[in-house]
C-alpha cells in the first residue's frame, strides 16, 4: 500500500494487490483440472478478474480510494463479487480509481494517480481515464483477464477508451448494485472492462441476473418483458444478420473533437456502412443540457450518500474529544475534513447547495426535468421503443429511427499526467468534466453503451481512440454485437 513505491514501479493500478502466494493458486489448479475434464464453472473458471475498490469484498479491504475508508474491509462480499467467484473467477485484487468514483482520470486518489499503460509518442505518461482507471490500466497491461468496475457517468467507458480497452456499461438496473458504495444511485451501474467483447460479454452474461437484496436490481417479470419487446421477428433479426441502422447524432459533431478521434469515428462508420449496415444522421438535441445535468444530480445524490461516513459507523476516525467546546473540536466535521480529498468534499457542498430550500427548484428539480427530455430524445429515434415504457406511451412521432448509436467515448485523447498533476499546469475541475461530454447522456438515460478501442493510422505511430455505442434500454446484446463488428 505504498503509494510511491507502486507508482513508481508499475502503473499504481492497485490499491491491494493480490499477494503472489495464496489460497487462490490452488483454486487455478482445480480449474485446470476441471477444464481438462471438459467440465469448465464458466467461460472464466480459474481466471483472474480484478475489481474495483468501490466494490465491497471480505477478504481484502474496500477504500474507494478515500482516506475515510482507509482501514476499512467489507463483513460480506458484493453480490457481483460471488456471482464471479461461483463461476470459477477469482479476485485479482482491488484496484485503485477517483475517490468515490468522482473523477475523469484517476488522479483523485489517496492512493496517488493511475498510470496508463499507453504513453504518448514522445514518451510522456498519460491519463489512464477515470474514475475505473485502475481496472482498465489491469486489462490494458494483461495483470488479469477482465476487471469489474463501475459508471455513473462514464467511468467505464472512459478509461476504456483511454487505455484501448474495452468497457461496457449495461442498461440500468440488469446488474446488482447490492455491496458497491453508492456515489450516485439513480445513475450508478457496475460495468465490465476486458480485452475484447467477447471477454466481456461472458462476464456480463454471468452477472446479468434479478437480486433480491438490490432495490432497483430489474424484477424477473420486468426482465420477461424486455425481451419480449425486443423479441419481435423484426427486433431480433438485429442479433444476427439485418442489416441495422446505424445513427450519427449531429449534436455529437461539435469542434473540439480532435483529429484522431474524429477520424476513428468516421473509420467506423466507413467499415459498418461496408459491411452492409446504413449510416444515418440523427438529432439529439437536448445532449447540450445533458452534462450540466448530470453535475447537478451527481453531487446532489453524493452529497447524501456520503453523509454515512462519520467516523462512527464506517473506517477512519479523526483523533480528539468530542464536542469540548473548541471551534475544531467536533467529531463529525474532523473527520470528514481530514478524511475526504478535495473533489469529494467540492461534490458535497454542491450537492448540498442544489438540494437546499432556496435552491432545489432551480437545480435538483430543474435538473431532473432535463434528464427525461434527454431520455425522449433517445426514445425518439431508436427503432425499439422502451420497453418498460407504459403502454401507449410512445407518442412520439418518430423519424429515422436508428437500431444503435455511434459516437467517440471522449472529446480527445488521454491527457498528459504532467499537466494534470503539476500546480503550474493544473487543469480547473471543468476540465475533467468536459471529459464526460459524450458519456453521461446514455447513463442519464440509463441506456447501454460500450466502448471500444478502434485503431487509426495515423502518419507516424498508429493510434487509438475509443467509439462508442449506444442501445435503446434492454439492447445490451445489440450494443455488444455492434462493439463486437467495430473491434
Ligand atoms: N467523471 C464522472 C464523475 O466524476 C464519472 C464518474 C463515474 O462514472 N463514476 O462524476
Amino acid at each position: 500500500r505504498c503509494v510511491a513505491n507502486q507508482y513508481a514501479h508499475g502503473f499504481n493500478a492497485f490499491i491491494t494487490p493480490l499477494s503472489r502466494a495464496g489460497p487462490w493458486l490452488d483454486r487455478v489448479k482445480e480449474a485446470d483440472v476441471r477444464k481438462e475434464e471438459g467440465k469448465p464453472k464458466s467461460a472464466v473458471d480459474g481466471r483472474l478478474i480484478s475489481i474495483k475498490d468501490n466494490i465491497c469484498t471480505r477478504d481484502l479491504p474496500t477504500t474507494c480510494a478515500s482516506r475515510i475508508l482507509d482501514k476499512f474491509t467489507s463483513p460480506f462480499n458484493a453480490t457481483v463479487v460471488d456471482q464471479l467467484e461461483a463461476a470459477g473467477a477469482i479476485v485479482a485484487g482491488k484496484t485503485n480509481l477517483d475517490e468515490f468514483g468522482m473523477g475523469s482520470n484517476s488522479t483523485n486518489s489517496h492512493f496517488g494517480p493511475v498510470k496508463n499503460p499507453r504513453r504518448d509518442s514522445s514518451g510522456e505518461d498519460l491519463s489512464a481515464g477515470g474514475s475505473s482507471g485502475g481496472s482498465a490500466a489491469s486489462v490494458a497491461a494483461d495483470q488479469c483477464l477482465a476487471s469489474l468496475g463501475t459508471d455513473t457517468g462514464g467511468s467505464v467507458r472512459l478509461p476504456a477508451a483511454y487505455t484501448g480497452t474495452v468497457g461496457f456499461k449495461p442498461s440500468y438496473g440488469l446488474i446488482s448494485r447490492w455491496g458497491v458504495a453508492a456515489y450516485a444511485n439513480s445513475l450508478d451501474t457496475v460495468g465490465i472492462i476486458g480485452k475484447t467483447t467477447a471477454n466481456v460479454r461472458d462476464i456480463f452474461d454471468i452477472l446479468n441476473q434479478h437480486d433480491h437484496r438490490d432495490p432497483t436490481s430489474l424484477s424477473i417479470s420486468s426482465r420477461s418483458r424486455i425481451q419480449a419487446s425486443l423479441q419481435t421477428p423484426q427486433l431480433a433479426s438485429r442479433l444476427t444478420s439485418a442489416p441495422l441502422r446505424v445513427g450519427v447524432p449531429i449534436e455529437y459533431n461539435v469542434s473540439e473533437l480532435t483529429p484522431s478521434v474524429r477520424r476513428a469515428w468516421a473509420l467506423s462508420l466507413a467499415h459498418l456502412k461496408k459491411q452492409g449496415h446504413t449510416v444515418h444522421s440523427v438529432s439529439l438535441p437536448d445532449t447540450k443540457h445533458a452534462l450540466s445535468t448530470y453535475y447537478v444530480l451527481g453531487p446532489a445524490e453524493a452529497s447524501s450518500n456520503l453523509a454515512k461516513y462519520d467516523g462512527v459507523r464506517y473506517g477512519t476516525r479523526a483523533e480528539g474529544p468530542d464536542g469540548d467546546g473548541k471551534p475544531d473540536g467536533y467529531l463529525f466535521s474532523n473527520t470528514r475534513g481530514q478524511g475526504f480529498g478535495q473533489e469529494v468534499k467540492r461534490r458535497i457542498v454542491l450537492g448540498t447547495f442544489t438540494l437546499s430550500a432556496d435552491a432545489i427548484d432551480n437545480y435538483f428539480i430543474q435538473a431532473q426535468r432535463v434528464r427525461r427530455l434527454v431520455q425522449q430524445d433517445f426514445d425518439a429515434v431508436f427503432t425499439a421503443k422502451h420497453p418498460l415504457a407504459a403502454q401507449g406511451a410512445d407518442k412520439i412521432a418518430k423519424e429515422n429511427e436508428v437500431d444503435v448509436i455511434i459516437c467517440p467515448t471522449a472529446p480527445s485523447s488521454p491527457p498528459r499526467l504532467s499537466d494534470l498533476m503539476s500546480n503550474s499546469t493544473k487543469k480547473s475541475p471543468l476540465d475533467a468534466y468536459v471529459a464526460d461530454v459524450f458519456t453521461v447522456p446514455a447513463s442519464l438515460a440509463g441506456l447501454p453503451a460500450i466502448s471500444v478501442p478502434v485503431m487509426v493510422s495515423g502518419q507516424q505511430d498508429a493510434e487509438l481512440a475509443g467509439i462508442q455505442v449506444i442501445g435503446q434500454y434492454g439492447d445490451d446484446q445489440l450494443v455488444m454485437r455492434v462493439g463486437e463488428m467495430l473491434e
